[in-house]
């Protein structure tokens, strides 16, 4: 099959030391060959691969700069095809010049992370690595850099890959059995089955929950400050910031809008909402806002509960206690204004006087800025964020590859039911090849040639 050949900036836009373009495609070295030119006066095709050559970037018949330029020849490239790369000085316009040419000369826009789509048609990448590459891009965090990094170097791919071949094992053994099963073709009869599903069903159960810690670290946990008027949600939220990001006021109330903001605290990351004080309001533009805080509370991953410990709990924080102890999520207790009492006595009180819906408690003083390591122990410890080595421990970081793990988890736990439930292995069959189905959508590889395969391999049909 033929590959159109595309380019990109593969460098920020903006002004730089250096600016690299990026092309990619079976015409790749040919349309380089028609920009740029080696200052030894040998042609770009003629070198080898992976060689740097130093030339000259020529456009409509002038030079407008002079660079380096690398040929990587298919498959040994990022995209799996050939590709040339010509680095030039970094100026906006002339980097934009150089692409132009590149255009002019044959090749195409690249459109979004098609380089790496690229990678991943030709096989160079799996879906999860790829995945892994924008996440190293994007990460935030120096822990967000360490998960991406072990989902690059194939740390989740391979866990996959590990339990896509034991379903695919035990759904060959199953049609043997299902098609012969007087004669001794195999020695996994249902109760074995029943046994390799019981296992996966764990692998993959491990798979679902670690994606509470690769949320936390990757995409970030929808994490909602909520409490009564004036107890300090804006100051917390701005003690988390390091910034005054929420206006602080001192009229209840004011806080009125949901502000959404990604931000690290330590490991982990956090999607902030500061909602508008939950209280009954006859204020219209309020009840809008305290509409929105409830919708943020049932889809939160973490509630940050803010306290006034100067006041004590009072009716208006038990309704918000009421409000949150339905949530699934995982919650702090912001023991705030500490510097206002004096000794722990008033904050022993309030700590004995909170149900045990919390998970933790952390005492600060947002207005004087402490409290915020105590916090940031909490929600760590929470998440488990720093104690595992992903080097080692596969973890899932995207809202999709968690779909289809559990997915996948279902329909084995469906195989393990109609075997449980006295049917035939066949039907057990039918709900692993959905599983593997499911599970190869983790990783996109195409399922029912592979199960042909493996039946033929396994099975000698001359028998
Ligand atoms: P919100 O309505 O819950 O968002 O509360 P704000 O963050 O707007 O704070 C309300 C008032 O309490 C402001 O006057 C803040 O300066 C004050 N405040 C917030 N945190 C503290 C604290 O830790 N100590 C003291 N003494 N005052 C605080």
């Amino acid at each position: 099959m033929k590959n159109n050949t595309v380019a990109a900036i593969s460098t920020p836009h903006g002004r730089g030391g250096v600016a690299l373009i990026r092309i990619s495609g079976d015409e790749a070295v040919t349309v380089a060959e028609k920009v740029f030119f080696p200052s030894s006066g040998k042609k770009l095709s003629e070198l080898p691969t992976r060689y740097s050559a130093y030339g000259k970037i020529i456009k409509d018949g002038e030079a407008i700069d002079d660079g380096i330029a690398v040929i990587f020849r298919a498959p040994n490239s990022y995209t799996g095809e050939d590709v040339a790369e010509i680095t030039c000085h970094g100026g906006i316009l002339l980097a934009s010049s150089v692409l132009e040419a590149v255009f002019t000369a044959g090749a195409e826009p690249a459109r979004k992370g098609e380089f790496t789509k690229r990678a991943f048609l030709s096989g160079k990448l799996s879906l999860t690595e790829a995945e892994g590459v924008i996440d190293l891009i994007d990460a935030k965090s120096e822990e967000a850099i360490k998960l991406a990094k072990s989902h690059v170097d194939g740390v989740l791919s391979s866990k996959i890959d590990g339990l896509y071949g034991r379903m695919k094992d035990l759904l060959s053994q199953i049609y043997v059995y299902a098609d012969y099963p007087d004669e001794d073709l195999t020695d996994v009869g249902p109760e074995e089955m029943k046994d390799i599903l019981s296992g996966i069903t764990g692998e993959l159960e491990k798979l679902v929950s670690s994606y509470d810690l690769g949320r936390a670290v990757s995409e970030g946990i929808p994490t909602v400050i909520c409490g009564k008027p004036n107890t300090g949600k804006s100051s917390v939220l701005n003690l988390i910031l390091g910034r005054d990001r929420a206006i602080v006021s001192d009229i209840p109330g004011t806080t009125r809008d949901t502000l959404e903001e990604t931000f690290p605290l330590g490991k982990v990351m956090l999607k902030l909402t500061d909602t508008a004080g939950i209280r009954s309001s006859d204020d219209e533009i309020e009840k809008i806002g305290v509409g929105r805080a409830k919708k943020a509370i049932a889809e939160a991953g973490l509630i940050l509960a803010v306290f006034d410990v100067s006041e004590g709990l009072g009716k208006e924080d038990r309704e918000v206690i009421e409000l949150i102890s339905a949530s699934d999520a995982a919650k702090i207790a912001v023991l705030n204004k500490a510097d206002l009492v004096c000794g722990e006595e008033a904050i022993e009180k309030i700590k004995n006087e909170l149900p045990d819906i919390f998970d933790s408690a952390a005492v600060t003083s947002a207005l004087n800025g402490k409290g915020l390591n105590v916090l940031e122990e909490k929600v760590n410890g929470i998440f488990n964020a720093g104690t595992i080595d992903y080097s080692l421990t596969p973890v899932l970081s995207s809202a999709r590859q968690l779909a289809a793990v559990k997915r996948s988890r279902e329909a084995v736990m469906n195989a393990l039911k109609a075997l449980e439930d006295g049917f035939t292995p066949d039907v057990a069959g039918t709900d692993v090849e959905i599983a593997m189905s499911e599970l190869g959508q983790t990783d996109g590889r195409a399922v029912s040639s592979d199960i042909v395969d493996s039946i033929f391999h396994r099975f000698c049909v001359g028998k």
